[in-house]
């Protein structure tokens, strides 16, 4: 991975809490922001995604993107490299 690369992908990866403006950590593997300070969470799309797969094996990407309502191509982004183990957030379609 190129510098320019890590530095989108670090950027990408940074929020900041909205009860307290903290700034959350990531989990990668989950893809749940994490506020250390007060233990707010949310998922991002990727979370979402590994949801409801959980929930529901058989949806495809098409369902996906209606419940979510979140374009096809950015959830393409998801599992361009293996279905979801993989996201690569900093990647462009
Ligand atoms: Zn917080």
């Amino acid at each position: 991975m190129d510098e320019l690369s890590r530095l989108i992908r670090a950027k990408n990866n940074i929020r900041f809490c909205s009860e307290c403006g903290t700034q959350m950590g990531y989990s990668a593997v989950h893809g749940i922001f994490t506020c250390k300070n007060c233990g707010a969470a949310y998922k991002d799309i990727y979370g979402h995604m590994k949801e409801l797969l959980e929930e529901t094996p058989t949806l495809s990407l098409a369902e996906m993107s209606m419940i979510l309502n979140v374009p096809l191509r950015q959830l393409r982004q998801y599992v361009r490299n293996g279905i979801l183990e993989n996201p690569n957030m900093d990647q462009e379609p």
